[in-house]
């Protein structure tokens, strides 16, 4: 819809509401009349009157700026003359709703004087929908739906303009913003979900909110501007305080929420520039970056924290925790403050288990520490950042602590070996494997400097990474020649296979790539194919991984086979087979990968078509080997497993 149209609408809808206003202001004058409560009733509506009619005085009157509650409203209302006054119910909510509503349109004046009034600023509006708020909470919902004007106005910090004024603008915002406190983290009575749901209706809110609680730090041209008013520094420190309360509020209620708004509320926050972009549009820091620079202010601290900056960086960890997956763009920051400030074991920890979380790739997963989603583009940006590094770090500081290996699933050695099975997981993926390789040195080196004690369990977590480190490599898939990225040859068929040179090109072609390459594997041809047996994929982009992944897997495969040939032939003499009837499975989703050995008709089940296939076509100088991986994919999560066969000799050749 557009905004005209929806101006428009909104006008008539504060028309309809003024002219109820009315209704209602005059059947409670005739009802109170013909009660004989002519004392209370005929002030209450005298007030009623004045307020509609913009008188000064009266208007002040009614708002409370402070020291306001609930409980003592009625009380602080009697007080000032006002007994059994509802702001509701008297008409006079919706009178000061319709006023602000020409907050866009015309100037205070212009409003003021058509009604005959003195009213010395809006200001004192906003502060009568505060006093309604607290004093009736009922009525939140109410005042939610009826400020679209008022919002647009005030959460509009460049132009800065209310009622066409940018001194009432100045005066109002301090009463807005508190306005928005009370219908949020103030408000313990009226039901969450639905005041989150109103206020996701205005466009532009939630970002505002963000952004007051950035003011003190990122915008000295507002802070100028209110000093200038005569608003101090307390009172904006107060309204970033209060900005940072809300956004823990909202963020709070959000398992009430729907799904969608859900992810809306928190995209919203956790993407949320910290300054508008329209005062700069060059600062791309979002709120989740600006939390995580507040815990290294925090962390840099050389004392040590007082209650209140402890419990403040608590909550910091609890936002993020919430934000995480919606602000990619601080994994940086996060692995940065865990290699350089984390003396004390909770706080690595708490980096640990946000390091974590940032690796997922799902919001569904996000708490499981099993979740099976990791994301290739993450991790391979947290590995570049130092993820390997830092917990290796980790290790060696903490791992003497009572809790590291404690039986909790948050502990720290169960989360170092969670991100550890992520990363391995995704090793072959593209940009997993690109990160790896240019972060191996710095790994290796860290790798060699870490001392651990005897522990098996250190041990275990320091051999996941020399295996992650291992499986990642470049080698001749012919010769097993290992090579620099830049010398290797792919196929010009299939680009799938890696060679050192046109020699070990010809020789694999003729020695069976030239019956596997660029076709698909079917069960006739099982003993002799060559390549990807599953999946088969129709989707283009993840056909495209798939192509990258198989291309990693092959460059190691023989390698795997060699290194691994002990095994291999001891397991199959067990066997008690001829090698020829042996399939050798490497299970590449482990970390580190295991091997197994099966006869054949083991492996396939006996009247299977795959099986009959391969008694039929394979040849009895080779041995079978199939590496097993997995491919995520956006939601696509799937195994693949790829086919090789290798001339008997060359592993009895590694044993002699
Ligand atoms: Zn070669
Ligand atoms: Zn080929």
């Amino acid at each position: 819809m557009g905004s005209s149209k929806k101006k428009g609408q909104q006008r008539k809808a504060a028309a309809k509401r003024a002219q109820s206003a009315e209704t209602m202001a005059s059947s409670i004058i005739n009802s109170s009349v013909s009660s004989g409560d002519a004392i209370s009733g005929g002030s209450n509506s005298k007030i009623v009157a004045k307020v509609r009619r913009g008188n000064n005085y009266a208007t002040k009157k009614l708002s409370f700026t402070s020291q306001f509650n609930r409980f003592r409203a009625a009380e602080m209302l009697a007080e000032r003359g006002f007994r059994n006054l509802s702001y509701e119910q008297s008409g006079i909510l919706s009178i000061v709703l319709d006023f602000l509503n020409w907050c866009e349109d015309d100037t205070f004046h212009q409003v003021v004087s058509s009604v005959g009034g003195d009213l010395k600023s809006p200001a004192s509006w906003i502060d009568i929908l505060v006093s309604a708020c607290i004093a009736e909470p009922g009525c939140t919902l109410q005042i939610v739906e009826n400020i679209s004007p008022l919002v647009r106005c005030m959460c509009n910090d460049t132009e800065r303009q209310l009622f066409k004024s940018n001194k009432h603008w100045k005066q109002g915002i301090v009463s807005f913003v508190n306005l928005i406190t009370n219908v949020t983290e103030y408000n313990v009575y009226e039901d969450k979900k639905v005041i989150v749901e109103a206020l996701l209706q205005h466009e532009g809110l939630l970002t505002s909110i963000v952004q007051w609680g950035c003011w003190k730090d990122h915008r000295p041209d507002i802070v100028k501007e209110l000093k200038s008013e005569g608003i101090t520094v307390n009172v904006i420190a107060k309204i970033c305080n209060n900005a940072t309360g809300m956004v823990e509020w909202l963020i709070d209620g959000t398992e009430l929420l729907e799904k969608e708004s859900k992810y809306q509320l928190l995209d919203t926050i956790g993407t949320a520039s910290v300054i508008s972009k329209e005062y700069n549009t060059s600062c791309m820091v979002s709120y989740t970056y600006g939390l995580v620079r507040g815990l290294h202010a925090v962390a840099e601290m050389a004392r040590p924290l007082t209650t209140e900056e402890e419990s403040r960086r608590d909550t910091l960890f609890s936002i993020i925790q919430s934000l995480i997956l919606h602000g990619v763009s601080i994994i940086t920051d996060m692995i940065d403050l865990g290699l350089n400030y984390a003396p004390k074991y909770t706080f690595a920890l708490n980096v640990t288990v946000l390091s974590f979380r940032m690796t997922q790739g799902t919001i569904e997963n996000e708490l499981r520490l099993n979740a099976d989603s990791p994301s290739d583009t993450r991790i391979a940006t947290a590995i570049r950042a130092g993820l390997i590094e830092m917990c290796l770090g980790f290790i060696e500081q903490f791992e003497k602590h009572e809790s590291f290996k404690s039986d909790e699933l948050l502990s720290m050695h169960g989360l170092i070996r969670s991100i550890f099975k992520s990363i391995s997981k995704v090793s072959l993926h593209q940009k997993t494997a690109k990160a790896i390789r240019h972060q191996k040195g710095s790994i290796v080196e860290k790798l060699m400097q870490v001392h651990i004690t005897n522990k098996s369990e250190s041990k275990k977590l320091l051999e996941m990474v020399r295996s992650i480190l291992d499986m990642n490599g470049s080698y001749c898939c012919r010769c097993n020649k290992s090579l620099s990225r830049t010398e290797v040859k792919l196929c010009n068929g299939c680009g799938c296979m890696t060679y050192c040179s046109s020699e070990c090109q010809r020789d694999d072609w003729l020695n069976g790539h030239k019956l596997s390459c660029c076709t698909q594997f079917t069960d006739d041809k099982s003993g002799q194919f060559q390549g990807t047996v599953i999946p088969i994929l129709d989707n283009a982009r993840a056909a495209a991984k798939l192509h990258e992944i198989e291309i990693n897997i092959n460059m190691i495969q023989l390698k795997l086979f060699l290194d691994h040939s002990e095994t291999i032939l001891s397991q199959a003499s067990s066997l008690d087979i001829p090698l020829y009837d042996c399939i050798v499975k490497f299970e590449l989703r482990h970390c580190p990968p295991t091997i197994e050995v099966k006869k054949y008709t083991e492996f396939y089940d006996n009247f299977d078509e795959q099986m009959l296939g391969f008694v039929d076509s394979r040849s009895r100088d080779n041995i079978i080997c199939v590496y097993y991986s997995q491919i995520y994919s956006g939601e696509l999560k799937d195994c693949v497993a790829i086919q090789r066969l290798f001339p008997h000799e060359w592993i009895m050749k590694q044993n002699k």
